[in-house]
């Protein structure tokens, strides 16, 4: 272990835990897939009567270009409308997501045009569905908390994404930071975030083709870094590409996993803390 790391990771005990462990429920599970199991009860209620809502922050980055409403012939699924993800994000609310940026991005990406259309339907719910590759978008709930973690309540410059899949929470990221950068080791995901998100047309938004435990080293330091897969410990590349100051989600472990946020505190001490329960698909090594 290089002199660097001999500060990390600190014992647990010497870290403050802020926010009490989430236990997921085992709720019935609509589409099989390794994330489905968390909080598929959400699904009888988005057709339920909508509770009374609070208003919700403005968009919050100007670059953003959300396509306008002109532009393309309407795909069938626009039938899924602004109200019913106005009610997934009033959802994600009452779960405790409490920062109304992170809200308000959530607000405004579009999330049934990051799925297939066969299951427009769903897009809506909160649960991760199938995008192909035996790989997930992941939950509403889990990818607004992550980014609500990340920035506590600061402005935040440059963001790294680990794992874009089908595009989704690097756009809600866009909608957030100032630069975003988002790194997929799957060929075929890669392309297909492309796709979904050239409609979008995201100005500060790079995706990139490769193993992103090695991290972004060009791009480097980010304010923030999220992984969207878990690996049973988080890659040394990425801690060294952390600013100082900055922050750092990832889900961590195997079958139980936990997400951790680990704080950079100086030039080779890190601070971690550990989260709710959560359950992702795994970080692998290389490119396919
Ligand atoms: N961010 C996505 C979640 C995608 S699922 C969303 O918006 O819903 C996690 C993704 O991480 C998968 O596409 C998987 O291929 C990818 N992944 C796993 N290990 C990786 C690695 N080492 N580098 C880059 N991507 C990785």
């Amino acid at each position: 272990m290089s002199e660097k790391r001999s500060n990390f990771p600190l014992p647990l005990s010497s870290v403050t835990a802020s926010g009490a462990p989430r236990t997921q429920g085992a709720h019935k599970t609509v589409v099989a897939t390794p994330q489905t199991a968390t909080r598929n009860a959400a699904v009888s209620a988005v057709f339920a009567p909508r509770p009374p809502q609070s208003p919700l922050p403005p968009p919050a980055a100007p670059s953003f270009n959300p396509r306008p409403a002109t532009l393309a012939a309407p795909r069938p699924d626009m039938m899924v409308s602004d109200a019913i993800r106005r009610a997934m994000v009033q959802r994600v609310a009452k779960q405790g997501v409490a920062d109304p940026v992170v809200l308000g991005a959530l607000d405004t990406v579009p999330r049934h045009q990051f799925i297939d259309q066969a299951l427009s339907a769903q897009a809506y719910i909160d649960a991760s569905l199938p995008i192909g590759h035996q790989q997930t978008i992941s939950q509403p709930y889990i990818v607004a908390r992550m980014i609500e973690v990340m920035r506590n309540g600061a402005q935040l410059g440059k963001v790294l994404e680990i794992g874009t899949g089908c595009g989704y929470q690097a756009a809600v990221l866009a909608r957030v930071a100032r630069e975003v950068y988002s790194i997929e080791r799957i060929k075929p995901l890669h392309e297909l975030a492309k796709s979904n998100l050239r409609q979008l047309r995201i100005a500060n938004l790079r995706l990139h083709y490769g193993d992103g435990m090695l991290g972004l080293p060009q791009a480097a330091p980010f304010d923030g870094i999220i992984l969207a897969a878990a690996g049973l410990e988080v890659p040394h590349a990425l801690l060294e590409q952390l600013a100082i100051g900055g922050r750092l989600v990832a889900p961590v472990g195997e079958r139980n996993q936990s997400l951790q946020l680990i704080v950079r505190t100086g030039k080779a001490e890190w601070t971690r803390e550990t989260l709710e329960s959560c359950h992702f698909v795994p970080l692998r090594a290389g490119t396919i």
